[in-house]
């Protein structure tokens, strides 16, 4: 029988699945399960058969309760190794020298930074494919790891016994759209995982997105306007600067923006190279299509700096406020002022004229307004908050005044395109003033 409609399986074929990774159909034969929220991490907080809430239900708001073992979703085979067996044996080893209170390897800093993605990218993805909701294969996690900036702010308790793990702040706008950011706890490590494209550029002394404009042609697609930098990297980070917590990061940058000389000039130069893990060779146009990083960023030896050694090892430590409730109300403030900024408020036509939409402008007072129900919610009294979204919303009103005083003022002077004066007009003079 046929059962169409059924995600994740090719239609007529119940013995076929996709892979989390990839996308790729995968064979009953072929296929394993990849775990979003591993087994290791599963028994290294508890009985890895307990059951957990896995989530709200969207429709009924109850809770999801099941054993977190079956959390799981199919693999192909060379993307378990790649995804899944590798990334998640070093990803282990980190998580417990960090619980342990052990230094990691700088080297090791970027297998936690992939695994963060992984995670990230997986729940969103598992989500999705619970409630059936369409997505784009751009959006798999082979798509997602490594290429946007990112960031981690991690907290250590040695003196904190307590066994289990955690994760919130998932169920927002920001979240469901970019998968920007997110809380989790694990035994006694906290971890703001943040990614975003541009998100630290200014902090890393790189160029950086001033403001972000998606395209009139196709909207799903943006261009930033880049602002100058100086190319020093900076030593106040501001918000993503939890006091005592230690912060690793690494800007990632297309290298398809370097199509002509100028701008990679502003990418790749003098004062940029030694910061980079490695450049691409460039020897045909396809080379363009990839992603250039950088090496780690710390703050765990008293600066902010770029780690060019991997071997070199790097300590944790522990938050001055360091409770759930200060990390989720730090991802928030992260949401509101680092990434709602980095969303398209106008979109620019191919001769970079500005407009804006009612669509893009309700997207953004959407995610504004609701940042600022959560810091309601989190007992976060910021009025100076509210001011943007304000201005946004009578923006908004305006546009949309605007649009339906010039489809009246049309018709007004061409009575036939409006049926009602059309009728009139044929009813002999009657006008209304
Ligand atoms: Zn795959």
């Amino acid at each position: 029988m046929k059962r169409a409609g059924r995600r994740g399986t090719t239609a007529g074929d119940p013995g076929w699945s996709n892979c989390v990774f990839c996308g790729t159909a995968v064979g009953k034969s072929a296929r394993s399960r990849e775990h979003i929220i591993p087994m290791w991490l599963l028994r290294a907080t508890g009985d890895p058969h307990r059951k957990i809430k896995i989530e709200s239900d969207p429709i009924t708001g109850n809770d999801v309760v099941r054993p977190a073992s079956t959390f799981h979703f199919t693999a192909c085979e060379p993307c378990n190794q790649k995804y899944g067996k590798t990334l998640e044996k070093h990803a282990k080893k980190a998580i417990e020298s960090l619980s342990a209170g052990k230094s990691l390897a700088v080297s090791q800093c970027y297998w936690l930074l992939d695994w963060l993605d992984k995670v990230r990218v997986g729940l969103w993805l598992g989500y999705n494919m619970l409630h059936k909701e369409e997505f784009a294969p751009k959006f798999r996690i082979d798509q997602r790891i490594g290429i946007k900036d990112r960031i981690a702010i991690i907290s250590v308790d040695p003196n904190d016994a307590t066994k289990g793990f955690g994760f919130s702040s998932l169920d927002n706008q920001i979240f469901r759209t970019s998968q920007a950011g997110m809380f989790f706890k694990i035994n006694n490590i906290r971890i703001l995982s943040l990614s975003f494209d541009g998100l630290i550029f200014r902090f890393a002394g790189m160029p950086f997105p001033k403001e972000m404009l998606a395209l009139s042609d196709d909207p799903d697609r943006q261009i930033a306007m880049m602002g100058r930098t100086d190319y020093q990297i900076k030593q106040d980070w501001g918000e993503f600067q939890i006091p005592g917590a230690t912060v690793i990061a690494q800007t990632s940058f297309w290298l398809g923006n370097c199509g002509d000389d100028e701008s990679l000039a502003m990418w790749i130069n003098q004062k940029t190279i030694p910061r980079f893990k490695r450049i691409p060779k460039l020897r045909k146009a396809a080379d363009l299509n990839q992603f250039v990083q950088t090496q780690l960023i710390s703050n765990a030896t008293g600066e902010f700096r770029y780690h060019r050694n991997g071997r070199q090892r790097l300590r944790f430590s522990q938050a001055k406020d360091n409770s759930d409730w200060a990390f989720v109300r730090t991802l928030y403030v992260l949401f509101w002022r680092h990434v709602l900024a980095l969303n398209p408020k106008e979109q620019i036509d191919a001769d970079g004229r500005r407009h804006s939409t009612i669509l893009l402008a309700m997207l953004w007072i959407e995610k504004s307004v609701q940042m600022a129900l959560r810091f309601r919610e989190l007992g976060i009294s910021d009025e100076k908050s509210f001011g943007p979204v304000v201005e946004e919303l009578q923006k908004v009103y305006r546009a949309w005044e605007e649009l339906r005083a010039n489809t009246l003022g049309e018709w007004a002077q061409d009575a036939s395109a409006n049926p009602v004066a059309a009728a009139q007009a044929d009813q002999g003079a009657v006008t209304f003033r």
